[in-house]
């Protein structure tokens, strides 16, 4: 039975082991069974499948997982919260903890010893402080993953969901979108933590393509692109790619432009993906 979603179990726990939550680690432990049902009913786990749980604290979403997946395999970069966990989830027979840093370690390697190499599913309440990094290196890795189903800030959910025309729209939209499918599934206050973040969070759901929604030549320049295109946002494109240190003049830029049918003093914040990929396309052909 997942039972430490309710906030006195949380405090027992917590008392004790005399556990201190480490700022440097983004600890914000879950409090609310409501959103932890939440996250596990939009992550659509089965029995058949095989959760990477990153940051699992003090194993309260883990429970709920582990009642619902195949395998769990929680990745825990605080050692002292180990202890903690042993005890927590001591009745699943299902549950892999490691105390490792998600960062360093090897996903692919991970689904192939625990899922024989098949697709995983991940889900995670985020320790903020790295949420981009975390994101981008299990989106642009080799390793299978089926789908992300992960609890950020409110303003980074938007911005991985928004669109052109959207101040939050950039960078981090086209590659996410680029690789999945997103959607916000709820927004959570920051009463349902504990401690409360300063932010509102949101549970948002990355459902992976199999093939990408467009079509690119080299899809590491296309994101050099638009890294450069959103560096320096409120310049023209042309201007923003000049300066942009990816090898283009203006004429260049301003000449693709033209040839894709799109005013030579737009910015890329008006640019979708597929523009993206097209204007990819015309400057590095050669
Ligand atoms: N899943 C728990 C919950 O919902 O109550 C805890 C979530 S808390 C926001 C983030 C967790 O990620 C913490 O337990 C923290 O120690 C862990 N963490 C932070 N950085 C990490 C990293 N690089 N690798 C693995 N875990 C990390």
């Amino acid at each position: 039975m997942a039972t430490l979603g309710i906030p006195q179990n949380t405090i027992e726990i917590l008392q004790k082991y005399q556990f201190r939550f480490q700022k440097k680690f983004g600890q914000n432990f879950l409090i609310d069974t409501h959103v932890l049902e939440r996250i596990v009913e939009a992550s659509e786990i089965t029995k058949d499948d095989c959760v990477l749980e990153i940051g699992p604290g003090i194993g309260t979403m883990t429970q709920y997982l582990a009642e619902a997946a195949g395998h769990v395999v929680a990745v825990e970069i605080d050692h002292n919260l180990i202890p903690i966990l042993e005890e927590t989830l001591s009745s699943y027979q299902n549950v892999t903890v490691l105390n490792e840093d998600i960062l360093k370690v090897d996903i692919q390697e991970l689904a192939q010893t625990y899922h024989d190499g098949k697709p995983l599913k991940v889900v995670a309440n985020l320790p903020y402080y790295i949420t981009t990094p975390i994101v981008m290196s299990l989106l642009e890795g080799d390793a299978p993953i089926k789908s992300i189903t992960i609890m950020v800030q409110k303003e980074v959910a938007d911005r991985m969901q928004e669109g052109p025309g959207s101040k939050e729209y950039g960078a981090l939209s086209l590659a996410v979108q680029y690789y999945a499918r997103p959607q916000i599934v709820a927004n959570v206050p920051a009463n349902c933590f504990m401690p409360r973040p300063a932010v509102g969070s949101a549970v948002i759901r990355l459902q992976l393509y199999e093939t990408p929604p467009v079509m690119v030549k080299d899809e590491k320049k296309m994101f050099a692109l638009i890294r450069a295109a959103f560096n320096q946002r409120r310049k023209t494109l042309s201007n923003a790619l000049q300066n942009g240190g990816i090898g283009v003049t203006r004429e260049e830029v301003t000449q693709a432009l033209r040839m894709m049918g799109v005013s030579e003093t737009i910015r890329g914040e008006a640019l979708s993906l597929q523009q993206f990929a097209q204007l990819s396309d015309a400057l590095f052909e050669k």
